[in-house]
């Protein structure tokens, strides 16, 4: 378990740093051609951190072609699986020794809980980064069965230069799933921070190349989604984009690589995701505790968010007295004090947004039982609607925000049809002390990851993504997500 600093040690971390704003291309820092810059603003101060590169097409275009160079010229792309693992095994070591300063850095940057980025976010990074190493050297290919007139291999190529687009609400661990599998797969990539949420990519890119990560294949771009992020969705030379962010620009993604070389396209998107609790559930306190963990968590920032409770009638109202005690331990505060859980939201502007649907609630006749509150600096209070129907716009949109929404239900078969009624597929979660109808829910439920009697994700050893529009083409984590930045070759041999 790693150790926790205390608020005024982690404060002065804050002050001594000095982060880099530039972008990270062809293993050095440059500057926006154009010289533009955009601000950085820690949300839960409002203070200015620094103003990053806004980055141009024509940024975009040199990034590329670094990467296209170093992929070619076979440095990394060709080196020895054993000695690419190396690389990344140091890299690994480098970001557990920044690990502090990379934890305060994600913190003032996004508004997150110190105590998350220490205990999650980083070792998570390190995991990842570690778990994809690990593998290089203990993958083998196929042969086909043909029969004794040839031989005719399977061999897994690196899929080439990959463009890798980010959401703000994991900025780091966003980073590490998507370039962990494709630089052990022996890509080059171009990296498109959100612009929120720059300031640790371009330092890890910096430990990358420290590492001993040749230049050209891990580039970091900064700059806003209509330039840097558009340019490298339509880029020629770009082989792939895998993209973590909303469903509305996934679909845009589908739209650039149709408009221009056809490049692979992987999209983690949105979720709206069900908490589906029936009559038997067994310690529904425990319940509570992981129905409360699921909204909340991460300030409800999260794709896979537990945002409806789906209860069934009989155990509901002693289940939402619980859920009300647990809520009440999540603190909301500094997000450099190591004891709140709960930190600013992300910006002002997403602030906003998510506090639009106290009113949206209030007109559309929810009762709030628990929360309700906004707080100057981005903070929004854990915040629970009873009387939601889930044809209601609390119910069906992805809020990303502390609040969820509560919905009545009679039965098993009611439950299942509630918590599919959703364009989104991304987790869902049962609670139920029945196996059979564990494993009949987990069936029923159209969701990339189905967790019983508990909320989670999963790990890096189990695939990441959604059904429906909370995904596309491919997943994150486990070995799949390490066979997507691959791309299959037939090699035939005649041996007559
Ligand atoms: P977003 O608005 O879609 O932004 C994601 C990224 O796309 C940002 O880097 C953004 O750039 C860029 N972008 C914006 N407009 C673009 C355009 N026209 N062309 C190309 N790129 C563009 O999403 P977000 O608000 O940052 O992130 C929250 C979303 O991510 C939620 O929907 C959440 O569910 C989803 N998410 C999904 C997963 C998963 O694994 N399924 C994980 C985490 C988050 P700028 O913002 O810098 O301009
Ligand atoms: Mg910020």
């Amino acid at each position: 378990m790693t150790e926790l600093l205390t608020t005024e040690e982690y404060k002065k971390i804050a002050e001594q740093l000095t982060p880099q704003s530039m972008s990270f291309i062809n293993g050095g820092f440059c500057p926006s051609s154009n010289g533009e810059t955009i601000p950085v603003i820690n949300p839960a101060t409002g203070e200015l951190i620094t103003n990053i590169a806004a980055c141009t097409k024509e940024d975009v275009d040199f990034a590329v072609k670094s990467a296209r160079d170093a992929f070619e010229s076979g440095c990394w792309s060709k080196m020895h699986p054993a000695e690419r693992k190396a690389v990344l095994l140091k890299f690994t070591r480098l970001i557990e020794q920044h690990g502090d300063e990379l934890a305060v850095l994600e913190c003032i940057d996004s508004g997150k809980p110190i105590v998350d980025c220490v205990t999650i976010d980083i070792p998570e990074v390190v995991n990842t980064i570690a778990w994809h190493a690990e593998l290089i050297d203990k993958i083998y290919d196929q042969t086909a069965p043909v029969g004794s007139g040839a031989v005719a291999m399977v061999v897994r190529e690196p899929v080439g230069v990959v463009g890798a687009v980010l959401p703000w609400n994991f900025p780091i661990l966003m980073l590490a799933w998507k370039i962990a599998p494709s630089l052990a797969a022996g890509c080059s990539v171009v990296l498109k921070p959100a612009a929120q949420t720059s300031l640790t990519a371009i330092r890890v890119a910096e430990l990358a190349a420290e590492a001993g990560v040749p230049a050209g294949v891990f580039n970091v771009v900064t700059g806003s989604g209509s330039v840097v992020g558009e340019a490298i969705g339509r880029h020629m030379d770009v082989d792939m984009v895998t993209f973590t962010g909303s469903t509305a620009t996934g679909r845009r993604f589908l739209n650039y690589s149709a408009d221009s070389n056809i490049k692979e396209v992987v999209l983690e998107l949105g979720g709206k995701n069900p908490c589906v609790v029936l009559d038997d559930a067994e310690d529904l306190d425990t319940v509570a505790e992981q129905v409360v963990a699921a909204a909340f968590w991460n300030m409800g920032e999260n794709c896979s968010a537990g945002s409806r409770l789906i209860v069934q009638e009989g155990i509901k109202a002693e289940l939402l007295e619980k859920i009300i005690q647990h809520a009440k331990e999540w603190k909301t505060g500094d997000p450099l004090d190591p004891s709140n859980q709960l930190g600013a939201l992300v910006d002002k502007g997403h602030f906003d947004k998510v506090t639009k649907y106290f009113d949206i609630a209030k007109q559309d006749g929810h009762r709030l039982i628990y929360g309700g509150e906004s707080v100057d600096g981005c903070y929004v209070l854990p915040t629970i609607y009873d009387d939601v129907k889930n044809s209601d716009r609390l119910a069906q949109e992805e809020i990303f925000g502390p609040i969820l929404s509560v919905i009545t239900v009679s039965s098993f078969d009611e439950a299942m049809a509630v918590a599919n009624d959703t364009e989104y597929g991304l987790a869902a979660s049962v609670f139920t002390a029945n196996a059979k109808k564990s494993l009949r829910a987990a069936q029923a439920l159209r969701a990339g990851t189905v967790t019983v009697n508990c909320f989670g994700e999963g790990d890096i050893s189990t695939p990441f993504g959604g059904y429906k529009q909370s995904g596309f083409g491919g997943r994150d984590n486990s070995i799949h997500a390490h066979d997507q930045f691959t791309q299959l070759k037939t090699i035939w041999l005649d041996l007559a």
